[in-house]
């Protein structure tokens, strides 16, 4: 491969992206490819007790998230000229979310940042590693320095 067409920008909206959202938008700009980027709204259950009683995920407070991620992922895109059918809201588990986004629309390279919210103490976090894991293209973990 040549050159990468489709990048796909996975954003978690931590105060550290802005690493991770200027080295895709230099290889955008360096290969000239199309940018899409996405963000997943979590959906894992907000409590799984040990006592067999699973707390229900909250309807209301997934509106409000899916509402305040649609806001960002919207600045986001006015950010980087992203336009809104090549910006992904999506929920479940961002990790097959982003892979599977990625395949249904020929994504040559993921980017995501080493890691984020879940991974402070870790040299690659969840999402990164099963990114990396799982993708059928190429993936570029951007290493965060620890904060
Ligand atoms: P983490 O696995 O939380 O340490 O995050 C590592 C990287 O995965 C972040 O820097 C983002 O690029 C990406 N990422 C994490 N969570 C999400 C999410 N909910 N939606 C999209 N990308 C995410």
């Amino acid at each position: 491969m040549d050159s990468y067409k489709h990048i796909l920008l996975a954003v978690d909206f931590y105060e550290n992206n802005n690493v991770v959202v200027n080295r895709a938008q230099d290889l955008v700009n360096k290969y000239q490819a199309k940018l899409s980027i996405i963000h997943v709204v979590d959906n894992m259950p907000i409590a799984d007790t040990g006592y067999g009683a699973d707390i229900p995920f909250n309807i209301d407070l997934t509106t409000e998230l899916m509402a305040s991620a649609k806001k960002s992922l919207i600045k986001m895109g006015e950010k980087l000229a992203v336009t809104e059918d090549r910006q992904w809201l999506e929920m479940g588990s961002p990790k097959l979310e982003i892979i599977r986004v990625a395949n249904e629309n020929g994504v040559d390279l993921i980017v995501v940042g080493s890691h984020g919210r879940h991974g402070l103490a870790l040299l690659l976090g969840s999402t990164a590693n099963g990114v990396l894991h799982h993708a059928t293209c190429d993936v570029l973990a951007v290493r965060l320095q620890d904060n």
